[in-house]
């Protein structure tokens, strides 16, 4: 038996990378195991070309010297014509040959034997060799990449591999020439199978369940699928029948596209143009045919063949059904852990839930690669995530070591960013003060801008709309941009500006829920140049997705409205209560752009089976949730906000909507006022504290007049409406975040009862509609009018935002629907 402190399980780009930054801690003894690149070498299809770009393929090292250009250079090896920064994708056997050249200059004492056991042993684990030898360890990293996570569907169950196999199993397609053979999936590795399939003499033919197909980096045919409306679709597909997927086929059959109207034609040209690797896939998959939104009913075998049956009630006979299905990640299926530490392992849906550093909650247990997906976002799936999952890991053992350790880290902290290197560098030597930039510019961003701008803080605004916070006196910059929808693309487009206006270490303040979403997970791309106040993955997703949000707090004992999951319309007969209903997404965005409401009322069974097939139309039926609809309007709804770090509420403030718009399921507050309602902080803090929340946050409620209680309806990781009251009662909620982000100390307040905020433009029909309707008294009304201390958008000292929303109001009325 030998001893060491570290054990890295793994030798592909997550392994060697991981070891070669430990590597870099002084009298640090790591082991590392494993065969190098043998996942890219064996379980990947020869032929194949990476479908990461040249940036995002290089294998992180401290030093950033074992790049794709010093392999090259070093070997002498030249990638195909094309590659660096331009379009042609790296071919598999190059990358192969990249990663052994990395591991030789890294790991050079690599052991390649296989690990068949991982046991705690007290202090640390016993890891133990394929030959019976043993290692104590203190710590281990987990780096065994997704091998273990092929996923079969159910029907294939039974059905030798001659018959039916994984994309995983094969390397050599060429074996199915003159073979049909029938690829299930929608995804990169079915897409790139058919395609080696077709090019290696097979008749190959695609079945996916999805309705879009997914081509490259986010690029999916589902952009241009929801850009063309249910209309022209059909029109589109009619004349091939092949579903979404053959709008690239389309593109290349100029006689189809001929039949097309001319602006239509003009439009697909324009839409179909796409990143080079993606659309060089579409043009190979040309003359395969390709059936999207089907799913597979029954699988028999029929002699040495296989009878497939689709839900459309088509058949076909083929040689082999190869599954493109992808990989499920699942921790127990990782079978050298023993089931004790399997089972200490926190998880969810069998990704391990991790801590900074990837350590599971079994601690010096660490787990790298895809299965960090879920608590560090989608990077973690690709090469590149090996540089945030590196650091990330280095930082936290060189941090909890020795004080020669903390000097290595510093060290290549002071390295900076590996990508977009010139630019740090001129960043970096400037004595620019540090700003923030606020993505979204309507009156919540206006908010923010002011906030800081009175603190002298510059301020970039990103937005895709027109917006009013640009005409602030506050705002330094203004950029337009075409969208801020797609996550990915949100990101990109954050880091291009931050990059060209060199705004490095500025704090990013996001104001929608989807750039909440994009920042947080992809918050490691992110921190390589901004200040990221938006908390990781791991605890955003709890407030994201409204089934997490509920589930979490039914296990903390904090109240929520009765709520049912339908799948389907069948399901809705388990909705056992009485009408009226409110039909809800649970991710709201996805359905708000669509609607522009927050819910739907159903006023009796009928009217909820129709709005649940609306809602499932929109948004798919898994995200669809009924709700018994708590009567009242907003007078009946609450909410607690709060800069909540370390467990507690820095700042903090409770109100009462007492008017919202619309007045049943407001979207927005209209005229919302601070009061004293100590359970509603006990109640979020709960709440807070279970997620381990960083950042400024809302919380929001409805009293149900039935039991008297307080429940939880939303939860908001950013700003929200009526945020600039906080300075009208006491607290700063942007300056506060932004103190805390530049290190500075930041003083625990709470509000005081009896501010109000008002957004006159919204809150004036809203009133008027109310008078009409007897709800609202006008003598009150009038005094609320004339008492109110905060108004959203005018300003005498800043009146430039408040003329122009008189000026935009048309365009956002009919952008937004108010
Ligand atoms: C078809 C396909 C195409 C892909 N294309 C791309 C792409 O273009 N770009 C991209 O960034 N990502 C791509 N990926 C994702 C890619 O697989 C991961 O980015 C990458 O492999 C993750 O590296 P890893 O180190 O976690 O795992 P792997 O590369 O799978 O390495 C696992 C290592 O663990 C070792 N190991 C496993 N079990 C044991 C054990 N019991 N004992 C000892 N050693 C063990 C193996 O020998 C191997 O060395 C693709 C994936 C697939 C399936």
């Amino acid at each position: 038996m030998t001893t060491c402190d570290v054990t890295i399980i793994g030798a592909g780009p997550y392994g060697l990378s991981a070891a070669a930054h430990l590597r870099k801690v002084k009298d640090l003894e790591v082991r590392v195991f494993g065969e190098p690149m043998s996942f890219w070498e064996r379980n990947m299809p020869v032929g194949m070309f990476l479908r990461s770009n040249w940036t995002a393929t290089q294998i992180a090292d401290p030093h950033r010297s074992l790049t794709l250009e010093a392999f090259q250079a070093a070997t002498g090896n030249h990638l195909p014509a094309g590659s660096g920064t331009s379009a042609r994708p790296v071919p598999l056997d190059s990358f192969v040959q990249y990663g052994q050249w990395y591991q030789r200059q890294a790991v050079p004492d690599l052991d390649q034997r296989k690990i068949v056991g991982v046991e705690s042993n007290g202090k640390g684990f016993l890891v133990i060799l394929d030959d019976g030898d043993t290692v104590k360890s203190r710590r281990v990293v987990v780096a065994v990449g997704i091998a273990s996570f092929a996923w079969r569907p159910p029907e294939f169950e039974g059905l030798p591999s001659s018959l039916a196999s994984h994309t995983s199993e094969h390397r050599d397609f060429r074996k199915f020439a003159g073979k049909q053979v029938l690829v299930v999936g929608g995804g990169q590795s079915a897409l790139e199978s058919a395609a080696l399939l077709h090019e290696g003499g097979a008749e190959a033919e695609v079945v996916a369940r999805t309705h879009t197909i997914h081509w490259l980096h986010g690029w999916a045919s589902k952009t241009l699928h929801h850009g063309l409306g249910p209309f022209v679709r059909k029109v589109l597909y009619a004349p091939t029948d092949v579903g979404p997927a053959g709008i690239s086929q389309l593109m290349a059959r100029p006689d189809s596209v001929r039949r097309l109207p001319r602006w239509l034609q003009d439009r697909l040209r324009k839409r179909a143009v796409r990143p080079a690797a993606a659309r060089w896939l579409a043009a190979r998959l040309r003359d395969v045919p390709m059936w999207v939104g089907r799913r597979i009913v029954t699988v028999k075998i029929c002699g040495e063949r296989v009878n497939v049956r689709l839900d459309d009630g088509s058949e076909r006979v083929v040689d082999h059904v190869l599954l493109g299905t992808g990989y499920r990640v699942d921790v127990a299926k990782y079978r050298f852990l023993s089931d004790e530490l399997v089972q200490a392992i926190r998880h969810h849906n069998g990704y391990p839930v991790l801590k900074p550093g990837l350590e599971t909650s079994v601690e010096g247990l660490h787990i790298l690669g895809a299965p960090a997906a879920w608590s560090f976002g989608p990077l973690m799936q690709f090469v590149s995530g090996t540089n945030y999952a590196s650091r990330s890991l280095f930082n936290f053992i060189a941090g909890n070591g020795s004080r020669q350790m903390r000097d290595e880290n510093n060290d290549m902290k002071a390295e900076g960013p590996i990508r977009y290197e010139a630019v740090a560098t001129v960043a970096k030597s400037s004595q620019k003060p540090i700003g923030a930039v606020v993505v979204g510019g309507d009156y919540q961003g206006l908010g923010i801008v002011r906030s800081l701008g009175r603190q002298n803080v510059p301020i970039c605004i990103i937005d895709d709309e027109r917006s009013i916070a640009r005409f602030s006196r506050y705002a330094t910059h203004s950029v337009g941009v075409k969208s801020l929808r797609d996550e990915r693309r949100t990101v990109d487009t954050v880091l291009e500006v931050g990059h060209r206006l060199n705004l490095r270490e500025w704090v990013l303040y996001p104001t929608r829920d989807e750039t909440v979403a994009a920042f947080a997970r992809y918050r490691p791309i992110l921190t390589e140049w901004f200040r990221v106040p938006t908390d990781n993955w791991n605890t955003i997703q709890w407030v994201w997705d409204k089934r997490n949000t509920y589930r979490l707090a039914n296990d903390l004992g904090i109240p929520t409205p009765q709520t049912w999951h339908p799948r389907n319309v069948d399901d809705l007969e388990q909705v056992r209560s009485d009408p009226p209903f409110v039909l809800k997404p649970a991710i709201k965005e996805h359905f708000i752009y669509a609607t522009k409401a927050k819910g739907w009322r159903a006023n009796n069974r009928t009217e909820l089976r129709e709005l649940f097939q609306r809602a499932a139309a929109q948004v798919g039926p898994g995200e669809v949730m009924i709700q018994d609809l708590i009567p009242g309007d907003g007078r009946h709804q609450f909410a607690y906000c709060a800069f909540f770090k370390e467990g507690r509420a820095v700042g903090s403030m409770v109100v009462r909507r007492n008017r919202q718009h619309p007045p049943e399921f407001g979207r927005a507050s209209t005229f919302v006022e601070t009061i004293e309602l100590p359970l509603l902080e006990q109640l979020s803090e709960r709440f807070l504290r279970a997620i381990d929340y960083y950042g400024l946050v809302e919380l929001e409620y409805k009293l149900d007049p039935r039991d008297g209680q307080y429940k939880l309806l939303d939860v908001n990781g950013r700003t929200w409406g009526y945020h600039a009251l906080g300075p009208g009662a006491g607290v700063d909620f942007p300056y506060m975040l932004f103190a805390d982000q530049i290190g500075e100390q930041v003083e625990p307040c709470r509000a005081r009862a009896g501010v109000t905020w008002m957004r006159l433009v919204t809150d004036l029909p809203t009133a008027i509609l109310q008078i009409l309707n007897g709800q609202l008294d006008w003598h009150a009304y009038l005094q609320s009018l004339r008492n109110f201390q905060v108004e959203a958008v005018f300003s005498k000292t800043d009146p430039l935002p408040g003329l122009a929303e008189l000026a935009l109001l048309p365009y956002l009325s009919l952008k937004r629907g108010f």
